[in-house]
């Protein structure tokens, strides 16, 4: 109890089990807690344009009161050269979460919290929940005297919110592993049944996606733009003679997100009168990699092998254009894949 009113956490909120946990502990003595659920292209975009959808789910879920709010920009600026370096692929967890609280701990004054906490577990995951890495995040960040861990207080040094009476140790806990038996078992006492599976989430931390950045990135000479690192995690790719990209969707569901991503200077194809992948063209210097597209769109449609019409459309100036190719062979689409 600050004064009068009880105290006021700003809780990390990733929407997993841990970070769901560590607000409803808090809540259990009685502090209000707002969870931030920070996003970036890598982990939570999903969310963007739906914010207010996002958050009255949460509440109306778990009981949490979270704001979603969009990192993007610092957290690209970071990725450059995250000072302490990446993890097994392109994540930079322990600049991440120091990221993560130099945002929260700006963002205090205006929601008058008390402290911060995060679900941290202590020897979870291998880069950033080691004993040592948490100390740096909490050195490097700032918030030293201002963190709490709930899920693993009991093994750490009490806090100054300990000390202080605002948070009741006894009643935090001391779960340290990899294991999720705990949490688990917590969960069922909260009543929490419907929560997303650990890990996931961020796909800077998938082998495959983070191989096709760090391409990518390479290709580009810095990192792209936003719709460039949502195109990059969808459909099938390829770089063209001329430098330009070529996004081929492999279904439905991955033809609508690339054809919701087609800018203002991408060239879209599409194979006419045949069922097939939708083409996004990005980049385009020489206009006969329009034809090559159109040929590697081919492949992968029931064209294959054969000789059918592609329709390309230039969504600058509306026009389109059919063009009668082969499909391409085997060769020329693997010399051409941007394979990881
Ligand atoms: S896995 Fe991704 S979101 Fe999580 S700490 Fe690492 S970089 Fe950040």
């Amino acid at each position: 109890m600050q004064g009068n009113r009880p105290a006021l956490c700003l809780v990390l909120f990733s929407g997993g089990l841990d970070s769901i946990l560590a607000c409803r502990i808090l809540q259990e003595q009685g502090i209000r807690t707002t969870a931030l659920r920070f996003i970036t292209p890598f982990f939570g975009y999903d969310l963007k344009g739906r914010e207010a959808v996002a958050e009255a789910e949460i509440l109306e879920k778990y009981g949490i009161d979270m704001r979603v709010i969009d990192i993007s920009e610092p957290y690209l600026a970071m990725l450059k050269r995250p000072p302490h370096g990446f993890g097994r692929y392109l994540n930079p967890c322990i600049d991440c979460k120091i990221l993560m609280l130099r945002q929260a701990i700006t963002m205090m004054p205006a929601f008058g919290a008390d402290f911060l906490a995060t679900g941290e577990v202590l020897g979870q995951r291998p880069m950033s929940q080691r004993r040592d890495a948490m100390d740096i995040i909490e050195r490097d960040s700032g918030a030293r005297g201002l963190l709490l861990r709930p899920l693993s207080a009991l093994g750490l040094k009490p806090t100054r919110m300990e000390e202080s009476g605002m948070v009741d140790r006894s009643r935090l806990l001391g779960i340290t592993g990899r294991g999720r038996k705990e949490q688990i078992a917590l969960a069922s006492r909260y009543g929490i049944k419907d929560y997303p599976a650990p890990a996931g989430g961020c796909v800077l931390a998938d082998r495959i996606l983070s191989c096709r950045f760090r391409k990518l990135f390479k290709h580009f000479g810095d990192i792209p733009d936003i719709n460039s690192l949502l195109l990059a995690q969808a459909g099938r790719h390829f770089i063209l003679p001329d430098g330009s990209w070529l996004v081929l969707g492999r279904d439905e569901k991955e033809n609508q997100r690339i054809e919701g991503l087609v800018g203002k200077n991408d060239i879209m194809l599409r194979p006419s009168g045949i069922p097939g992948p939708l083409g996004l063209l990005r980049g385009l210097k020489d206009y006969q990699s329009v034809e090559t597209a159109s040929r590697l769109l081919l492949r992968y449609s029931r064209a294959r092998g054969r000789e059918a019409a592609v329709r390309a459309i230039c969504r600058d100036n509306g026009s389109s254009r059919i063009l009668k190719v082969s499909s391409a062979s085997a060769r020329l689409t693997e010399s051409l894949k941007l394979s990881c």
